[in-house]
């Protein structure tokens, strides 16, 4: 039986799954998706599943060592990329996609251009980590040395990957890495991007911590310190 502290993470992962499909993100078996549940466990996609239609008992959970703790199904065959990127960037989560934009992207590109502010969310600009054959440890090792300072990055010829402390989090990020390669293949079909450079992208961070970017707040309703 399934312990419960695994229930969060494995309906977090379905859902994760159902929402990326709805999207368009994922199509059919195309991708894959985990879980932290601090040391004790990751719950992560099973190979060959239809990510729309997966069930949280569906997930499997593994330990960091990819030693089966929990599920019936066979992981994903990126396996040591998921791990690879807990162990080495304490992630609480890791989605991988063979995203439309990105996967186009990831076959023309070398790195895909801070062209708008909103990219500073995921280190800026975007490396492309080498080809190599799905599954390897060559390909996890190639991205995970191009993730260093980012929370995102494309996969040549293959796809994106995004991580973040929780499943929320590397969904957004998922979202906003197909939006700007969408944005950046819209300007590029018609002119050069204009790319944003190392001052400008400062001035962003400075303006972000000012003002609090990226989160609500109550509305000034004193007259006297409107402005
Ligand atoms: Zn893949």
């Amino acid at each position: 039986m399934t312990p419960p502290m695994f229930e969060r993470e494995r309906t977090d992962v379905a859902e994760a799954c159902h929402m990326l499909a709805q999207g368009g993100l994922v199509i059919g078996t195309a991708g894959n998706l985990s879980a932290r549940a601090g040391d004790q466990g990751i719950a992560i996609t099973p190979t060959g599943a239809v990510l729309a239609e997966l069930a949280p008992e569906d997930v499997t959970v593994v330990d960091l060592q990819g030693q089966l703790v929990a599920g019936e199904l066979e992981p994903t065959s990126e396996l040591d990329l998921h791990l690879g990127v807990y162990r080495r960037y304490e992630a609480g989560a890791v989605v991988h996609t063979h995203a439309p934009m990105a996967t186009a992207l990831s076959c023309i590109l070398d790195e895909l251009p801070c062209i708008h502010y909103q990219m500073l969310l995921l280190g800026g600009p975007v490396p492309v980590a080498p080809y190599a054959t799905f599954g390897t440890q060559e390909l996890a090792n190639g991205v995970l040395d191009v993730l260093e300072g980012h929370s995102a990055a494309l996969m040549a010829n293959h796809g994106a990957i995004a991580h973040a402390p929780d499943m929320a989090g590397a969904i957004e990020r998922s979202l906003l890495l197909e939006w700007a390669c969408t944005v950046y293949w819209r300007a590029a079909a018609i002119g050069s991007p204009k790319v944003l450079d190392e001052a400008q992208r400062q001035a962003v961070v400075a303006a972000a911590l000012e003002r609090g970017y990226g989160t609500t707040r109550p509305a000034n309703r004193d007259p006297e310190e409107a402005g």
